[in-house]
């Protein structure tokens, strides 16, 4: 028998529980013994009742000294109990109770363990877990796994005592300097203790050791494949005799000083030989587009192509309009490839990709795919990077013979996360507005106010400006009283008519987009209600009111982007947020929105509220889940685990000294799923 065993060897795990367990990702004892406890029960120390107060949860040990069969509550026979102990008594219910009523008896007692109620000035307990107490058994602090149907907390107990059994079968794979240096202790002390911890300190320290592995597993793996792109492979050494600022002085506005900045990290990194893998993270507006220009403008003329993916059409015919623009008096040709284009177009496209007349190429995942050949690719770009997981950035990159990679962001990731979720890049950050810009003013609204809110936009479109309307998008199978964007669409018909007003929505065909999103463009069309497909990107700087129906709906970093879609002009610009709910949650959000515009802010104030699971929720990051530690809360260990990753990996990049085999093996196993470390 052995810890990797199928789970189902654990006595009184057949097939039904084990198919329940699955669910929870659970397939062998090992998986079972990292299931850890989302909370404890002391049951030490049970409370005198006398003590007992409403609202909290307890354990009591008393005898039973008046059973009452009560009446029916529905087809429910109940229960009716009353506890005590020395100090006084309590009533105990069970509602479904006749198959309860053999398991007690007065000679007994039983630990009572639940929370108190009180019921016309009574205090009461419903339905509490129980046992009856052996005589000189010494009470324990008992594990509370998160259930999942068809498996009970006890069940949970019981098998993860047998499991337990195992234990000398876990392989410390943490190298030992490691484990000295920062007091961890041992692997199998951990695992002992986060299920059956004696006191609370043990629980500290298990919890400790489970934190700092998780973490730092994540980030070897993470970084690992940025020490084997650094090992492996030289890159390409752009010459330094093609500087950026040609292309940048011929700009009609004068760089940021944070723009400048980046710029000239960026330009290093091109200039020396390793590959470069940076990130570029800035707020929306803070122009990272120019920057990315002015990048493949050095690659283009120093003789080889750059290349620039998009999540989406719009945002890349978008780039591909702005960007032919840029380069119009460079001499350099961009071309453009999506998937919604016509075979006969994308054939030109691809003869003019391999034999080089295309400089530089914009598009979809369309670039990605196997039929396109390239020159000579010299600079990857990916815009708006969240989208894509970590397998279609070195798709593109596969495309060149190691090129220089650039990835930029708009998604505002707090630091901390960054650096877990781009473990693999280097970082720089466009953290300063263009010049002149105001900042947006936004306000939160109720339902009731949606009229005063709607009468606003029409003076701003009165006096020549555009407006958007969004709407959260729907499933049909959600019974959520949201407005959908087609309801919304109709309204505004009816109160505009005096207005141009387009309906745009993830279902409608790429034709039937690229008009409506024309005629936005042109300034044909006065407002556009729409979905959040128009979340990322877009610019049009006249749209100066950006009014969010069921806002309560959206997470904050959504909010953020939406908004970031006005404010991109002269012009004064709002943002309009209607919210129906009394959710706590939902106010704190329109506060949060209300008071500021910084994008860094408002990531940390969602990961605040919201923990980072939404973050790490996208699974395409391919990034293994993280079960015990919490990114809001572990941020020193995360520093860390940060440092130590880095100086193994400076000594071992490709963990290959014998010592370092089991730490090998478990990251392997850990990140089986994600093919982003073949190590
Ligand atoms: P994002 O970072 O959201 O991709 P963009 O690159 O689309 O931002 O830039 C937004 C707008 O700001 C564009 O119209 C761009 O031309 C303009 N812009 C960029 N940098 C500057 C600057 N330094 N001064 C003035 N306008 C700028
Ligand atoms: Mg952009």
């Amino acid at each position: 028998m052995s810890i990797s065993d199928s789970i189902t060897s654990l006595h009184g795990v057949g097939p039904k529980k084990a198919k329940a367990l699955e669910k929870l990702k659970i397939r062998t004892v090992e998986d079972f013994l990292s299931y850890y406890p989302r909370d404890y029960q002391d049951r030490r120390h049970p409370k005198p009742i006398k003590e007992l107060v409403e609202d909290e949860t307890a354990l009591i040990c008393g005898k039973i000294s008046l059973m009452v069969r009560g009446g029916y509550r529905g087809r429910k026979r109940t229960l009716k109990l009353l506890v005590t102990d020395e100090t006084g008594g309590i009533e105990v219910i069970f509602f479904n109770a006749s198959y309860l009523e053999k398991s007690f008896n007065r000679e007994n007692e039983y630990e009572f363990y639940g929370k108190v109620t009180s019921r016309a000035g009574r205090l009461q307990m419903l339905h509490p877990e129980y046992n009856q107490k052996q005589p000189d058994e010494q009470g324990e602090i008992l594990p509370v796994y998160p259930l999942t149907q068809g498996i009970t907390q006890s069940d949970f107990r019981k098998w993860q005592r047998l499991a337990l059994s195992y234990i000398d079968e876990i392989v410390d794979y943490m190298p030992e300097d490691i484990i000295s240096r920062n007091r961890l202790c041992s692997l199998r002390y951990a695992i002992e203790n986060i299920h059956f911890p004696k006191d609370s300190r043990k629980v500290r320290e298990a919890r400790f050791r489970l934190v700092f592995d998780e973490l730092f597993l994540l980030q070897l793996g993470l970084l690992s494949i940025k020490y084997r792109i650094k090992e492996n492979d030289a890159g390409i050494a752009f010459s330094t005799e093609h500087k950026t600022r040609d292309f940048v002085r011929a700009l009609p506005f004068e760089l940021t000083g944070a723009q400048k900045r980046v710029l000239d990290e960026i330009e290093k990194d091109m200039e020396e030989s390793r590959v470069m893998n940076r990130l570029v993270q800035g707020d929306v507006g803070s122009g990272k587009t120019v920057v990315a220009a002015a990048a493949a403008y050095k690659a283009i003329k120093c003789g080889y192509q750059a290349v620039m993916m998009a999540p989406t059409e719009l945002l890349a015919r978008q780039h591909y309009d702005s960007l032919k623009g840029m380069f119009e008096g460079f001499n350099i040709n961009v071309g453009l490839l999506t998937g919604s284009m016509t075979k006969l177009q994308r054939t030109k496209i691809y003869k003019q990709v391999e034999d080089g007349t295309i400089h530089f190429l914009i598009g979809t995942h369309a670039l990605i795919q196997p039929e396109v050949k390239y020159f000579n690719v010299g600079l990857v770009i990916t815009d708006e990077q969240h989208r894509f997981g970590v397998n279609q950035r070195s798709l593109l990159s596969a495309k060149g013979h190691n090129p220089d990679v650039l990835v930029m962001t708009a998604t505002p990731i707090p630091r901390t996360l960054a650096v877990i979720l781009y473990g693999d890049l280097d970082h720089s950050a466009i953290d300063e507005m263009p010049a002149g810009r105001k900042p947006i003013l936004t306000k939160a609204l109720s339902e009731k106010s949606r009229n005063k809110a709607y009468e606003f936009l029409r003076s701003q479109v009165k006096e020549g400006r555009q407006a958007y309307i969004v709407t959260p998008l729907i499933e049909e199978s959600e019974n959520i009283d949201a407005k959908s964007a087609e309801q919304v669409y109709e309204e505004a018909l009816e109160r505009f008519p005096e207005f141009e007003v387009r309906l745009l929505h993830g279902n409608m065909k790429q034709s039937e987009k690229d008009v409506v999103m024309e005629e936005f463009y042109s300034g044909k069309a006065d407002i556009l209600v729409s979905t959040v497909v128009i979340e990322v990107g877009i610019n049009v700087p006249n749209a100066t009111v950006m009014l969010i129906e069921n806002a309560e709906r959206f997470g904050l970093a959504a909010l953020h982007q939406l908004r970031g879609r006005v404010g991109r002009g002269e012009h004064q610009s709002y943002c309009l947020l209607i919210t129906d709910t009394k959710s706590e949650l939902a106010k704190e959000r329109a506060a949060v929105m209300e008071q500021t515009n910084d994008g860094f802010a408002i990531a940390e104030k969602d990961l605040e509220l919201r923990g980072p699971g939404e973050f790490f929720g996208v699974r395409q990051h391919g990034v293994p889940e993280l079960r015990i530690a919490d990114l809001s809360k572990h941020l020193r260990i995360l520093h860390t685990v940060r440092k130590e990753a880095d100086s193994l990996l400076e000594k071992d990049p490709f963990l290959s000294l014998p010592e370092h085999r089991p730490l090998k093996e478990k990251l392997g196993k850990l990140f089986e799923n994600t093919n982003i470390i073949n190590l």
